[in-house]
């Protein structure tokens, strides 16, 4: 039984507005969950473990072992996931091109995830993004997501589609052009997040800031802090610049999942993750806008298996951190981001 605050919170989260949905903020799609997530953290944090909110990886709803991935979420102390679907292209077809198995794994464990749409990937978004973008627009409308997928704009092949062969995965979308303005319309009317992938490239920064500066109440979380992998092609990005455009536009997150100090991009040979390499930088404009930087994991379908790999890479990062700022980049600046009040435990 839902009582009348919470059925008018969910007729305010879906109010439709010319066709398009209208969610009033995540916070009123998450409402019903907000105890359970609470729960979580405090008994994780009770372990004396951080509790890490990642809100952003994905998964292939066809290969996924649910209770034996959620185990590995306890064991690493992941309180909650943002764990989108990515369509697979062998399930992908003109009559299965978006799936709420999310919503599924919502059911099964509210306390664990995040009601989260369908990553922006090939092939639904590279084959047809228009008809991906009126897809989503149908699941929002619905009210029951409080959060939009990561859209690849800009992405080079990752490490692991090298080892494949899989050179094709170049993707390339103008993020000012028709469907970035379509994407960036929705998260402002909607006012729900949204993730891009966007390669750290000086040609595609104006783009971006553009789209930023039409769109003020768009909420977007750019991926993959500081992972350059053509260090040639980015050389005006660095911590002033990356101040400087989180100071201009407060609605601009960053994503913290970036590789360990080693990790070499194949295809350029250069070290991508740049954190590394200038952490004082780095650190020193996570400190003047902590609540701006997310924890995340960038677990996905062909990566399932690094659960400990990868948790104990980002805990590298946060460990990098003074405890202080850490505790709010693994979970507390994503409590605001999506309930717009600060953790009250
Ligand atoms: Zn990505």
């Amino acid at each position: 039984m839902i009582n009348r605050r919470q059925f008018l919170a969910g007729m305010s989260a879906l109010t439709l507005v010319g066709g398009r949905a209208r969610a009033g903020d995540a916070a009123a799609v998450l409402a019903p969950l907000r105890q359970g997530y609470l729960r979580r953290i405090g008994a994780i944090k009770a372990q004396g473990v951080l509790p890490i909110i990642d809100i952003e990886s994905s998964y292939n709803p066809y290969r996924i072992d649910v209770p034996s991935f959620v185990r590995g979420m306890d064991d690493n102390g992941i309180a909650v996931m943002a764990l989108s679907v990515d369509m697979p292209g062998k399930a992908y077809s003109e009559t299965n091109r978006w799936s709420d198995h999310c919503l599924d794994l919502v059911r099964d464990y509210p306390d664990h995830f995040l009601p989260v749409g369908n990553g922006g990937v090939h092939p639904a978004w590279t084959k047809s993004p228009q008809q991906f973008l009126e897809d989503q627009d149908a699941a929002l409308a619905t009210g029951r997501y409080a959060l939009m997928g990561e859209f690849e704009f800009r992405h080079y092949p990752s490490p692991r589609q090298v080892e494949r062969g899989e050179l094709f995965r170049d993707v390339n979308i103008p993020i000012d052009g028709p469907l970035g303005e379509h994407l960036f319309a929705t998260a402002q009317h909607t006012g729900l997040a949204f993730q891009i992938h966007y390669e750290i490239e000086d040609v595609l920064l104006p783009p971006l800031e553009t789209m930023l500066a039409r769109y003020p109440g768009a909420k977007v979380i750019w991926c993959h802090f500081a992972q350059i992998r053509y260090g040639g092609r980015a050389l005006s990005y660095g911590p002033d610049y990356l101040r400087g455009l989180l100071e201009r536009f407060p609605n601009l997150y960053v994503d913290t999942a970036f590789g360990g100090p080693d990790g070499v991009y194949q295809l350029s040979g250069e070290r991508h993750a740049h954190y590394w390499a200038e952490r004082d930088g780095w650190r020193r404009v996570i400190a003047a806008h902590p609540y701006r930087f997310l924890a995340a994991l960038d677990i996905g379908g062909d990566r399932m298996d690094r659960l400990n790999s990868w948790s104990r890479n980002l805990r590298d990062f946060l460990g990098d951190l003074p405890s202080a700022l850490a505790e709010i980049v693994a979970y507390k600046s994503a409590w605001k981001l999506l309930y717009g009040e600060d953790l009250p435990i």
